[in-house]
C-alpha cells in the first residue's frame, strides 16, 4: 500500500523516459533507445568533440506561462548557440529535467514536441539524461555534443589589434520581449510585440553561419550576457581593447517601435542578455569571405568596430567618435 499518492502527477519517471523521451532517441543507435545506463558515440575522424551544458530555469530564463514547446526550444537552443559560435556542428544532446510537483503529463508531452521540432531542424538526437522531481523551480539542463574539424575551433582568444569587430542579427530584442511579457512595457503594434516575445522565447542559434566562420574569424562568442559584456570576454582573453561604434549596433524594427533609436536604447540593447547572436573578430582581409558567408546562410552581419592595443576593455564611441563613459555591464546572475 502506498501511503501518499500525489494525484496531481499522472506520470512516473520510467514510463516518461520510455514513452516521451525514448522516441526522441530513435535515430541514434548509440543511444540504445534510452534502455541502457549510458550512450556511446563513435568518434568522428579528423574532428574534435565539442561539449557545452546550459541550465534553463523557470523565472530566470523562461516564465511560468510560456508555451512548453518554446521552453524546450529555448533550453536546447541556448546550448546550440555556444556550439554555433565555436564553428562546430551539433550531433546530439543530453537532457536533465527536474520537475516540480504539479507539472502535468500534457505539459511534458508538449515540451517533448518542441524538442522533436528542433531535432528535425538541426539534425540532432537525444542520447540520454536524467529525470527527477524537485522542490525547487522547473530546471532543464541540456548538454550539447558537437564536432569541429581539427584546428577549426573558434576561441575567445585570437583577436588582434587591427582586426574588425562584427555582430550577427540584432540585439536587445529578447530583453524587450521579456519586459513586454512581464507587463513592464506596452506595445500596441501586435506584430512587433509578437516578434520581440518570440526573440525571448525561441532564439535562433546561428549554426550555419558559425560553421562558415571556422578558419575565417579570429575570435568568437555567442551573445548571451549582452553584446558589451560578451565582447569584454573576447577583449580580456585576447588581451586587447575592443572599440565599438554605438550607432553601428543594429536594432530590429520591433525594438525601435518600442524604444526608439536613441543612444539610451542602443546602450540598453547592447547590454541586455539572451540575444544568442554571434559577436566575432576577423582580419580586414576576411571581409569579403564574411559577407559571402552571410549571404549564403541568409544571416545579417554588421561590422561594428575594431580591435586595438589594450588590456581587455570595451570602449564605446558615439557618432562623433567621442568615448561614451557610461558603458553598462551585461546581465549577471550573481
Ligand atoms: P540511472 O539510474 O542509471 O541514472 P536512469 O534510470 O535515470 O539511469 O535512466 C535510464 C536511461 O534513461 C539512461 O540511459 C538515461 O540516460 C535515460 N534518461 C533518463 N532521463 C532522461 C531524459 N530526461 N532525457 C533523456 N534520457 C533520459
Ligand atoms: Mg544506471
Amino acid at each position: 500500500m502506498t501511503a501518499q499518492v500525489d494525484q496531481s502527477v499522472a506520470w512516473d519517471e520510467f514510463e516518461l523516459i520510455e514513452k516521451v523521451f525514448a522516441p526522441l532517441a530513435r535515430n541514434l543507435p548509440g543511444a540504445f533507445g534510452l534502455k541502457d545506463d549510458v550512450a556511446a558515440l563513435p568518434p568522428k575522424a579528423g574532428h574534435e568533440l565539442v561539449l557545452k551544458t546550459d541550465s534553463t530555469i523557470e523565472s530566470v530564463h523562461f516564465l511560468h506561462d510560456d508555451p512548453p514547446d518554446t521552453v524546450a526550444q529555448k533550453s536546447l537552443r541556448r546550448a546550440l548557440s555556444d556550439i554555433a559560435a565555436k564553428a562546430s556542428t551539433p550531433a546530439a544532446y543530453l537532457l536533465a529535467i527536474a520537475l516540480p510537483a504539479g507539472v502535468s503529463r500534457a505539459w511534458i508531452e508538449r515540451f517533448a514536441q518542441g524538442l522533436a521540432t528542433d531535432q528535425a531542424q538541426y539534425g540532432i538526437a537525444l542520447v540520454g539524461g536524467e529525470t527527477s522531481r524537485t522542490p525547487g523551480p522547473l530546471t532543464i539542463t541540456v548538454t550539447a555534443i558537437g564536432w569541429v574539424r581539427e584546428g577549426r575551433l573558434l576561441r575567445r582568444s585570437g583577436a588582434k589589434p587591427g582586426h574588425d569587430v562584427w555582430m550577427t542579427g540584432t540585439v536587445g530584442d529578447a530583453e524587450a520581449g521579456l519586459c513586454l511579457l512581464k507587463g513592464e512595457a506596452v506595445l500596441e503594434d501586435a506584430a512587433a510585440r509578437e516578434f520581440l516575445v518570440r526573440r525571448f522565447r525561441v532564439p535562433e542559434p546561428r549554426l550555419e553561419f558559425g560553421i562558415a566562420l571556422g578558419g575565417v574569424a579570429s575570435a568568437a562568442i555567442d551573445i548571451s550576457d549582452g553584446l558589451i559584456a560578451d565582447l569584454g570576454h573576447i577583449a580580456e582573453v585576447s588581451t586587447v581593447n575592443i572599440q565599438v561604434a554605438l550607432d553601428r549596433i543594429v536594432l530590429s524594427p520591433g525594438l525601435s517601435a518600442l524604444w526608439g533609436t536613441s543612444q539610451k536604447t542602443l546602450l540598453r540593447a547592447a547590454s541586455g542578455g539572451d540575444d544568442y547572436e554571434i559577436a566575432f573578430t576577423a582580419s580586414v582581409d576576411a571581409r569579403d569571405a564574411i559577407v559571402a558567408a552571410a549571404k549564403r546562410t541568409r544571416t545579417r552581419v554588421t561590422r561594428i568596430g575594431s580591435v586595438a592595443d589594450g588590456t581587455g576593455e570595451v570602449v564605446l564611441t558615439d557618432s562623433t567618435g567621442s568615448t561614451i563613459s557610461a558603458a553598462r555591464e551585461g546581465y549577471r546572475h550573481f
